[in-house]
């Protein structure tokens, strides 16, 4: 088999092994099946392969290319879990219809994560005198505990992670925090509502401001990643027809830009809250962050955003445009452990949906274009 097949091979292999996260589907498949597939795969081309597993049944993998010689270190990082397949049908059945292979994982991200282990194979035959590391990371559909993990165990130069970027260089993303508002009311009779506070009504105005607040939100556009937004994602409250709710409980996703940070964020509704309150002394609401996962961002110019610049030049014909993913990703974690990281992958769609999909002269192109990217950087 030439390269070329050999990651559309490797692929196939990779979609047809159940990696469901069991974190988000009760009792799913988890990444043990997988991660011994990626190390043997490993193993079987000369790779040297460490199956972590800090949890039981939720191994990741770690693989090493290249020498630990002069050259630097490039590390390469994609997820092995998946999300759930329900409602698709043959999600497990790897199916080619032309330049595209359907299955659940294709996209996201099994195709990007082949792509990195042939790069790593490649560039390690091609003789470079610095080392490439790929690391495949459980969980990072739920809590990526896989690659905080893996963090533990190695270190590098910089990183790319191969999430699908349509082949653009992702040079940043969006982070998100999840804040809890809880208003209290007094439950009463329905008929005696002067012994009661009505905790739903008084959260109108809450969400009142804070869709004023998503509007002002869009008067500062990040150049690539657009502005920060948020929704309310969830609402419960109240018990029955006839009874003054004593409770509204409501959840708010804000979506942040490099820079911001989840102080801020918390910052933003306590003073949302306060105006709230100024505005009913009545009203009796708290907030509390319960998730929060930090942006991205890496300088333009990094010698990884070079280097990457440059192997798309020599393997598409083009430099790759510099682009911004709406998604978060592991990436923030890789960053903030201080290995400068872009992303980098293949093209297709249904990330998450019924339908999904991943482009094969795509994913060829970025198995190619990591190898150019690892045998510079790595020299
Ligand atoms: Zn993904």
């Amino acid at each position: 088999m030439t390269p070329d097949e050999d990651v559309v091979e490797l692929l196939r292999q990779l979609v047809a092994i159940d990696s469901v996260n069991p974190s988000l589907v009760a009792d799913a498949a988890g990444e043990r099946h997988i991660a011994e597939l990626v190390a043997r795969w490993a193993n079987g081309v000369g790779l040297a392969a460490e199956i972590i597993e800090p949890v039981s049944g939720r191994p990741s993998v770690i693989v090493r290319g290249g020498t630990r010689g002069p050259g630097r270190t490039l590390l390469l990082c994609g997820h092995l879990d998946t999300v759930g397949t329900a409602g698709m049908r043959d999600p497990l059945t790897p199916r080619v219809d032309g330049d595209r292979m359907y299955g659940r994982g294709t996209y996201d991200m099994k195709a990007g994560l082949a792509a990195a282990l042939i790069a790593c194979r490649d560039a390690t035959d091609a003789g470079i005198t610095g080392e490439v590391i790929v690391a495949a990371v459980a969980d990072e559909e739920h809590s990526s505990t896989g690659v905080q993990h893996a963090l533990q165990h190695l270190t590098a130069d910089a990183a790319i992670v191969t999430e699908p970027t349509e082949l653009a260089i992702a040079t940043a993303h969006k982070g998100f925090v999840w804040t809890e508002i809880e208003v209290q009311g007094k439950a009463a009779h329905g008929s005696r509502p002067h012994l009661g506070v009505d905790a739903i009504l008084k959260t109108g105005p809450i969400l009142v401001a804070l869709n004023e607040l998503n509007e002002r939100l869009r008067s500062a556009a990040h150049p690539t990643l657009g502005p920060a937004t948020l929704h309310a994602s969830l609402i419960t409250g109240g018990i029955e027809e006839s009874t003054i709710p004593d409770r509204c409980l409501l959840t708010v996703e804000r979506r942040t830009l490099p820079g911001e940070t989840t102080a801020d964020v918390g910052r933003e509704i306590t003073d949302l809250l306060a105006a709230c309150r100024d505005a009913d002394p009545d009203l009796n609401a708290i907030s509390r962050t319960t998730l929060a996962r930090e942006p991205f961002q890496i300088d333009r110019d990094a010698p990884i955003v070079h280097a990457l610049e440059a192997a798309t030049l020599a393997t598409l014909g083009q430099r790759a445009p510099i682009t911004g993913m709406s998604y978060w990703a592991d990436s923030a974690f890789i960053a903030a452990a201080g290995i400068p990281t872009v992303l980098f992958g293949p093209p297709g769609d249904g990330a998450h949906a019924e339908i999904e999909w991943v482009d094969l002269p795509g994913t060829i192109a970025c198995a190619r274009t990591l190898t150019a990217a690892a045998s510079t950087f790595c020299s």
